[in-house]
């Protein structure tokens, strides 16, 4: 496809992300197959991005990502000079077919305004909308922009002035899953593991209750606020309701024994920490929008334990994949632990090598960006 996209990461992490990183993630696993597929691309990101694109603009050179838990202005101003930066580009010049953005909240708000001249933009949804709907309220159709979602249940939770603009749902990807099928098999430990940001939402604090009542090794990895090693957290902000949560409701429960919390882990120390678990537990606290750690999860060969509620149950068969049970029972949730061990984990790689591939995921883009080109009257 003969055509020139501007995909704006944000300001907040480099791209591909250093360790912790959703949605960085999702366009470092995007972008090389759109350009292989012929698409030029534009990168709007931070200046220490190694993802090798065609252009790349910035106004920041570093991940903005301690910002975020600064005041509301502070997180606001950051947002917008990146953005700025971003319309400034789309307004010097023609060759822009489309713009697909990943920036929440303020980047659908700004690009979307910018009205029918500008290029169409295309958003993807990466947060829960039924628990945050003000994050994207005011926006508008008419004016040049689409969204889609990260899974179905995503969009059918959204308010209803963003589900009229969607076009459809795409599943996230991990360069994981290539060749997932052909990968041995890994030794497994005896640990469970809990891969996500020290937040509520993913409900580590119900991981290690179970983890002490059961008597099962649980590792936490991620990190809690800005902070990714045990040694950082108590300098820090004590405002931060991550920061609270750890100490209120998960560090208490955390031996380093039983439970362990790791920190943020990357690239081969996090394949290996989660190829090696029994199961990844997925405790969640609200309705998962994509859970990029799920499908990663399956393509290195370990079973997915969860509640069923948001993305789980679109990624994991139950009974095959994983196993997933109704939420908040944590008797259940325990003796699913149990169960994940029978589970074989080639079926677990196998079904992410068939669904979760990068490549898979930029050709379902590519029909989305022909279905927005084809509304704006672009095609
Ligand atoms: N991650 C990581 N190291 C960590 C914790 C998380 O590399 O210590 C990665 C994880 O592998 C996944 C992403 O960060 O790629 C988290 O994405 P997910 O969609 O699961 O969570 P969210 O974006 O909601 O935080």
């Amino acid at each position: 496809m003969g055509i020139t996209v501007l995909v704006n990461a944000g300001p907040w992490l480099a791209v591909p992300p250093p360790g912790y990183g959703g949605i960085e993630n999702v366009v470092a696993a995007l972008v090389p197959e759109l350009r292989e597929r012929g698409v030029r691309v534009v990168l709007a990101t931070v200046g220490t991005s190694t993802l090798p694109v065609d252009e790349r603009i910035s106004v920041f050179d570093d991940g903005q990502f301690a910002q975020l838990q600064r005041p509301f202005n502070r997180v606001m101003g950051v947002a917008a000079a990146h953005l700025h930066r971003v319309v400034t580009e789309l307004r010097r010049r023609d060759d822009i077919t489309l713009v697909h953005d990943h920036q929440e909240a303020l980047g659908p708000t700004v690009l979307g305004a910018l009205g029918r001249e500008a290029p169409p933009v295309l958003h993807t949804l990466h947060w829960d909308l039924g628990k945050h709907p003000a994050l994207y309220g005011g926006i508008e159709g008419g004016g040049g922009l689409w969204v889609n979602g990260v899974s179905f249940a995503q969009l059918a939770r959204a308010p209803r002035a963003l589900r009229a603009l969607s076009v459809g749902h795409v599943h996230l990807a991990t360069p994981l899953a290539v060749g997932a099928e052909h990968r041995p098999a890994a030794r497994k430990g005896d640990h469970v593991v809990v891969l996500g940001r020290v937040t509520r939402y993913k409900g580590q604090h119900v991981a290690a209750r179970i983890a002490h009542r059961t008597g099962r090794n649980l590792v936490l990895a991620g990190p809690v606020g800005p902070c990714h090693r045990t040694s950082e957290v108590d300098g820090t902000d004590r405002d931060n309701p991550d920061v609270q949560y750890w100490r209120e409701d998960v560090q208490p429960l955390v031996d380093g024994n039983r439970v362990r919390w790791v920190g943020t882990v990357a690239g081969a120390e996090r394949d290996e920490l989660v190829a090696s678990a029994v199961a990844a537990l997925f405790p969640i606290d609200w309705d998962e929008p994509g859970g990029t750690a799920v499908v990663e999860a399956l393509a290195l060969g370990t079973p997915v334990v969860g509640y069923r509620r948001g993305c789980l149950p679109e990624l994991v068969e139950h009974g095959r994949t994983g196993f997933l049970v109704d939420p908040g029972d944590e008797d259940a949730l325990a003796a699913a632990l149990d169960e994940a061990g029978r589970l074989d984990p080639g079926e677990c790689r196998r079904e992410a090598a068939r669904r979760f591939t990068p490549a898979r995921m930029a050709d379902r883009y590519l029909r989305l960006y022909e279905k927005v080109l084809a509304r704006a009257g672009r095609s």
